[in-house]
């Protein structure tokens, strides 16, 4: 298949073939047409899989409709660790530059005023660690009300860092209507009990 068949936006093609991709990787392939179609997804991939273009390319499509609105993100993604946080940042402005989207990125470690300032702006996109994501919200500076797509990536590593009773919290605050993109490497029953709990007949995709 080709990126084109996909169903992504002309916009984010264009980035796609400037980024010098060629065709889409298994886990892209089956996965981005059926978030585009607003499905739950449940990938199975590790890293090096092109997996962080799986859930970007399509939530670029989908942002390109609408705007945020002050202190209500569109969409969410929660990362286990600063450094994988940063890089779906990066992944997002490379595919991303021509759409001028506020991009947040919510990690531990660095001042909250300029995070602030992000959310203050409306984030179409916010990224975050869990315990920083959940300060915020405690702060009342975050309203989730808004979020219109949820992704939970590498779920079995923030099992092992301890994580999982903070992704329940959170998965509690968002609307029940929303769409949500899960990725694991491998699925523990924590992790399988975890998509039972908040995912919404999800298609399975395993590579
Ligand atoms: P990831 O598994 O998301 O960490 O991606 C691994 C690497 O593959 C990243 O450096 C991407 O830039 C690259 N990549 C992602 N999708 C493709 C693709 N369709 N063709 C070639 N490289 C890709």
């Amino acid at each position: 298949k080709l990126f084109s068949e996909l169903g992504l936006s002309a916009k984010v093609l264009a980035a796609v073939h400037a980024a010098g991709y060629n065709e889409p990787t298994p886990i892209q392939e089956q996965a981005i047409p059926h978030a585009l179609e607003r499905r739950d997804v449940l990938g199975i991939a590790q890293t090096g899989t092109g997996k962080t273009a799986s859930f970007v390319l399509p939530m670029l499509t989908m942002l390109e409709q609408g705007r945020a609105r002050a202190r209500m993100p569109r969409t969410l993604i929660i990362e286990p660790t600063r450094e994988l946080a940063a890089q779906v940042a990066e992944s997002f402005t490379r595919y991303g530059l021509d759409q001028k989207l506020n991009v947040a990125l919510l990690i531990g470690g660095v001042s909250f005023a300029d995070q602030d300032r992000k959310i203050d702006r409306g984030a179409d996109v916010l990224i975050a660690t869990p315990g920083r994501l959940l300060d915020h919200f405690e702060r009342g500076k975050l309203l989730m009300t808004a979020v219109e797509v949820l992704v939970i990536d590498e779920a079995d590593r923030m099992l092992d860092m301890g994580f999982i009773p903070d992704i329940e919290r959170i998965c509690k605050l968002l609307p029940v209507s929303r769409q949500t993109l899960f990725f694991s490497a491998t699925m523990p029953p924590e992790i399988t009990r975890l998509t039972e709990q908040f995912l919404q007949n999800p298609v399975r995709v395993e590579v």
